[in-house]
Order: C-alpha cells, then structure tokens, then sequence
C-alpha cells in the first residue's frame, strides 16, 4: 500500500503541495482530478522519488520513498508510470521497446526478456505488433505501447497522468479499457484524469485536489454527485461543460504559408 502523509513540496518559492495526506489501498483505483496546476502530476512524481519532498513522509510497502537509505531504484521497480505523451524509442520495434527495461535494468538475457515483452504486448492487445516501429502506431496503441514498457518491470503498482489527454477521442476508449483489465486483475493504481465518466465507472474513490490540498475525497458517487466543498462543485460544473475537455491536437499543426 501507499501511504502519503503530510506531504509539502514547493519548486522554489512556489508552494505546490500543502500537506497532502492519502493512503491507496492494495488493489485499488484513486482517481486524482483537480484543476491544471492543482499539483497532480506533482504528488506522483513525488510518490515514485522523481521528485523530492520538503515535509511530510511518503511510503511504499512500509519504505520511506524519500529516506537516504533506501535505495530508490529497487523501490521505483514497484512503481510503473504512464505520461500523456508517448515515449517510446522511435527507431525499436514494439517488442525491442517493452525488451528494453528486463534486459537493461532487470539484467534479463536478450530471450528471457522478449518472452516477458511478448506476454506485456499480448496483455495490452498489441501482440500482432512486435515487429512495428512506433511510428506505425496509432496514438492509443502507443500509450498501450507505454503501458506494456511500464508493466515489463511487473509493477505492484501504477501511476497514470492524463495518458488520454493528448489522443482522439475515438483512441481514449481501448486505452481506458486496458486500464479496466489491469484494475479488474488486481492492479493498485493511482490514475491522473480529467476523465469524469471513467472516474465514475472505475474508480474506487476520488481525490479532488485543490491549490496543492486534498479538497474532497470519497466514493466517485459521493465526489461527483454530491461534491460538499464549493470548489469541487465549482471544478465540476466547468468539466461537465459539454465542449470541455476540448480535445487536444495530437500533433503539431503545420501551416503551409
Ligand atoms: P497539475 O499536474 O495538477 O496540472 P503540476 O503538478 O504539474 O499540476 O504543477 C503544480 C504547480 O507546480 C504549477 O504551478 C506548476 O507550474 C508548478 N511546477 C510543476 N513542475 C515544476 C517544475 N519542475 N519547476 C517549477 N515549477 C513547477
Ligand atoms: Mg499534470
């Protein structure tokens, strides 16, 4: 389990998290939402050691992330992570790229390490693609791509931020559903989204997060539908709006003059 206490953090002056106190349970989903800014990204880099911390205390099995004696790189085994942008290896085929971390920081032979990459891309519906480049890819079979690279390190635990944010709508769906899969086989994830159908049917309990707090927190049922605290009201409503959230050019548009 994750236990998060009083967390402080600031970059610079800047105060961005404000003690912030969490705990994720074995096999649960905690869906963090909150405005931009509010800190998400922040508390999970802060929660696998990307990110130092002022105060407060964070733990991982019973291991203090940020103590000077544990060793970060046994620790951050335990924690897969998912950004929103694609970061796969351009010029490696699928598999080379899910092969990578087993063979690289697992210290796994070439072929023990591509029948874990196999079994991941399998996992994530991309068996049929281990020999593509991903470029190849569509955006939602790339962040599956990413998905698989973060699972070969076999996870106790995964960190989501906004992976469906930057795709087409009509690629957020098979991304979704795979986080579905690996919630439904036990997976314990903590999952950045401004995705409030997901955070309603998926989600074991909401964090709304506020200025670097945690503003409410409960059952989706409770954070959702009956918000207490103004703000989270507030951010709802905005969400809810029905050309929000806009979605994102997955690519830079080019103009030709
Ligand atoms: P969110 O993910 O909720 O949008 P972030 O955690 O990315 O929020 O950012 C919280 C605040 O911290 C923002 O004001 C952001 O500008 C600031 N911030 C984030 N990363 C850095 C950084 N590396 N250096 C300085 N400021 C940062
Ligand atoms: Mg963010």
């Amino acid at each position: 389990m994750i236990e998060i206490k009083e967390v402080t953090k600031s970059f610079g002056a800047l105060p961005v998290l404000k003690g912030i106190s969490l705990t994720i349970e074995k096999g649960e989903l905690l869906c963090l939402i909150g405005a931009s800014g509010s800190g998400k990204s922040t508390l999970l880099q802060c929660i696998n050691g990307l990110e130092s911390i002022q105060g407060g205390e964070i733990w991982v099995d019973g291991t203090s992330v940020h103590n000077r004696k544990t060793n970060i790189n046994v620790l951050r085994r335990k924690l897969g992570i998912v950004f929103q942008q694609y970061n796969a290896f351009p010029h490696l085929t699928a598999l080379q790229n899910v092969a990578l971390a087993p063979r690289i920081v697992a210290k796994r032979s070439r072929k023990e390490a591509e029948i874990i990459a196999r079994k991941h891309l399998a996992h994530v519906g991309l068996g049929d693609k281990e020999n593509v480049l991903p470029s190849s890819l569509s955006g939602g079979q790339q962040q599956r791509l990413a998905i698989a690279r973060a699972l070969a390190m076999e996870p106790k635990y995964m960190l989501f931020d906004e992976v469906t944010s930057a795709l087409d709508p009509e690629l957020v769906g098979e991304v979704l559903e795979t986080m579905r899969l690996l919630k439904s086989e036990g997976m314990t994830m903590v999952v950045v989204t401004h995705d409030i159908n997901f955070v309603r049917e998926s989600a074991d309990r909401v964090a709304f997060l506020s200025g670097g707090e945690v503003c409410e927190i409960g059952t989706p049922q409770q954070v959702l539908e009956n918000p207490r605290h103004e703000l989270t009201q507030k951010f709802l409503r905005r969400e809810r709006r029905p050309e929000s959230p806009t979605p994102l050019t997955p690519f830079p548009v080019v103009r030709v003059v």
